[in-house]
């Protein structure tokens, strides 16, 4: 009997599966390392107003500088320190160092900008997120900062969820729905939760030119936003057409490789200083251009 044991054991843990669970376990380990040797670093992607053309902010976007393998992109790892606490430390980490660098930008003269951070659902289980909120917004107003939570937040823990996002918005933090529309129930999201801004995903922004039905889609969320007095802004904006749309619609605000890719933290006050990413966006919304 103890050998058919066996055997049957052998059948549900393969060898295959030996590999996946070392694997996992030693990127486990190489993330830890990470967080330990500050191999995090964040590319700024800006965001436009459609209406004025001004740079307004940035979403902070995480990548993993490795030893040796060079630029990981947070698909590759964050699903990962999504299973344990190791996603409390790095979100943390992308809050005070988001905002630092916005406070190097504005001391150095070149601005006032608005941080955007991406949130991670399990974030909200995190119980000193709301402390280190507002040990980092001490010598700022709390509107600087904008937290962008997806549609999963409130699958698990909804509750949690909705009173740290009250206790955020009490700092003065706003949200944003991050990927609006890809999920299984935005609008009953937009009732529950303390929403400020809708980010409309891109995949409803890419067809928009061969489509009318994603044109429908799009100037609807926009109409229904604006009834609601969010704001809406559209990511993935990667054509002329693209934005000449959404200008012509009202939507408030754009991001996407169009008007500019994200841009690594280091390269960030020179490009500013630069006023390049500022003039290529003001070109393309320029109403003599469109
Ligand atoms: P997201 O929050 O929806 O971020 C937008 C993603 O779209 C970014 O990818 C950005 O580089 C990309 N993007 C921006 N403009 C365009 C465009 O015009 N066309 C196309 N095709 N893509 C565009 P990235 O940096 O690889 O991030 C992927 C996702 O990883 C993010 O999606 C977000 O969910 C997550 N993420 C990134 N940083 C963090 C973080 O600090 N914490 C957490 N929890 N998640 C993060
Ligand atoms: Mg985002
Ligand atoms: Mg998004
Ligand atoms: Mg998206």
């Amino acid at each position: 009997a103890a050998k058919d044991e066996g055997k049957n054991s052998f059948h549900f843990f393969n060898d295959q599966m030996l590999i996946d669970i070392s694997k996992a376990l030693e990127l486990e380990s190489e993330l830890q390392t990470a967080l330990d040797n500050d191999q995090f670093c964040l590319f700024l992607q800006p965001k436009y107003c459609l209406e004025s053309g001004v740079l307004d902010g940035f979403e902070a976007l995480v990548r993993w500088r490795h030893p040796e393998k060079g630029l990981i992109m947070p698909n590759h790892f964050i699903p990962q320190m999504e299973q344990g606490e190791m996603i409390f430390q790095l979100g943390r980490w992308v809050i005070s160092h988001g905002l630092n660098i916005i406070r190097g930008l504005e001391r150095s003269g070149l601005g006032q900008f608005k941080l955007a951070v991406n949130l991670s659902a399990r974030q909200f289980c995190d119980d000193k997120l709301v402390d280190h909120l507002s040990a980092c917004l001490q010598d700022m107003p709390g509107d600087r900062l904008e937290l962008e939570i997806t549609e999963n937040v409130l699958i698990h823990n909804s509750e949690l969820a909705a009173s740290v996002m009250k206790q955020a918005n009490d700092l003065g933090v706003t949200v944003a729905l991050d990927d609006f529309g890809t999920g299984y129930s935005s609008l009953s999201y937009l009732r529950q939760l303390p929403v400020d801004v809708i980010k409309l995903d891109r995949s409803f922004i890419a067809p928009t030119n061969e489509s009318e039905e994603s044109r429908h889609i799009v100037t609807s969320v926009i109409d229904l936003a604006h009834k609601l007095n969010k704001y809406v802004v559209a990511e993935g904006v990667e054509t002329q057409e693209h934005l000449l749309f959404l200008k012509e619609h009202n939507c408030d605000s754009a991001q996407g490789f169009l008007l500019s890719r994200p841009i690594d933290e280091h390269e960030l006050p020179d490009v500013l200083a630069k006023g390049d990413v500022q003039k290529k966006a003001s070109n393309y919304l320029n109403a003599d251009v469109l």
